[in-house]
């Protein structure tokens, strides 16, 4: 099966991330891939599996998403090589543990810059091609910290990013609807990625998953599972929406 419509996916260079799994899983459901990531290397390495592995077309572009520069230059390219863009993922993100009587004025701006601006600057430069060809699929990367007021790693910078994001997503879902463009969130709780192993003490871990109502940590397969779902074409009533993946965290 294909979709002949390109997805693209921001941060998916990451070996074992949520963007990765997003694309595998994309391209098994048919979708041509883009790997876009601040990492040239990484983004070509995964697009050469995705497409290996696979069997579709996916091309690797270095892409750091709050350069306006390489945004433009990334939708440039992925236009030019692969077939018309029909999904955004907005996944790139970087997260942070800073209190905020300690974060600094520069960590916070990045923070935003990453999360919400990056998500800003790549939907402006996609979603109009998306709303004259009258089919689009975006999903922003939200968390459970947007709702819950820290998350994984709980910094309120990033709880406040990925608040602004679920706004965006619902807006933007109302001014897009009209043209056959969806736009919902997803909103991981802690998932098993080399971020999470590699920064969380396992005793703070096994805390964590104690109050996870099915008692484990999320796996990347669960989030790109849901990314992929409301990717469909058949999923076109369904937008605004933001999708808790969090083995029932979410519950108060
Ligand atoms: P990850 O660190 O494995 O992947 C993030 C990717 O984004 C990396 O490949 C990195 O190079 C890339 N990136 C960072 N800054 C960038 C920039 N400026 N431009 C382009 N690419 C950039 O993270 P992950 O755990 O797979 O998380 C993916 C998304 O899911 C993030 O938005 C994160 O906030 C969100 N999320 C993750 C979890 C979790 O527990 N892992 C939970 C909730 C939400």
């Amino acid at each position: 099966m294909t979709q002949n419509r390109t997805a693209v996916i921001t941060g998916a260079g990451s070996h074992r991330g949520i963007g990765q799994a997003t694309a595998n899983a994309l391209a098994a459901a048919g979708w041509h891939i883009a790997v876009l990531d601040i990492d040239e290397a990484s983004a070509k390495e995964r697009a050469a599996e995705v497409s290996r592995d696979r069997g579709v077309s996916a091309f690797g572009v270095a892409c750091d998403v709050t350069d306006v520069d390489q945004v433009d230059a990334a939708t440039i390219t992925v236009e030019s090589e692969l077939p018309p863009i029909g999904a955004l993922v907005n996944n790139a993100g970087i997260t942070s543990p800073t209190r905020f009587l300690d974060v600094t004025d520069d960590e916070w701006d990045r923070i935003f810059e990453v999360n919400v601006r990056g998500s800003y600057l790549m939907t402006k430069r996609v979603a109009p091609g998306l709303a004259e060809r009258e089919f689009g699929r975006i999903v922003n990367l939200s968390s459970v910290s947007a709702e819950r007021g820290g998350g994984v790693f709980g910094g309120v910078a990033y709880s406040a990013a990925k608040a602004a994001l679920l706004g965006f997503s619902r807006a933007l879902a109302r001014e897009l609807g009209p043209s056959g463009v969806t736009v919902n969130s997803v909103a991981p709780g802690l998932v098993d990625t080399d971020i999470t192993a590699g920064k969380l003490v396992p005793e703070r871990k096994e805390a964590m998953v104690a109050d996870i109502p099915t008692g484990r940590a999320g796996t990347v397969a669960d989030v790109a599972d849901v990314i992929t779902f409301l990717c469909r074409p058949e999923s076109s009533y369904l937008t605004g929406v933001t999708y808790d993946i969090n083995g029932g965290s979410h519950i108060h």
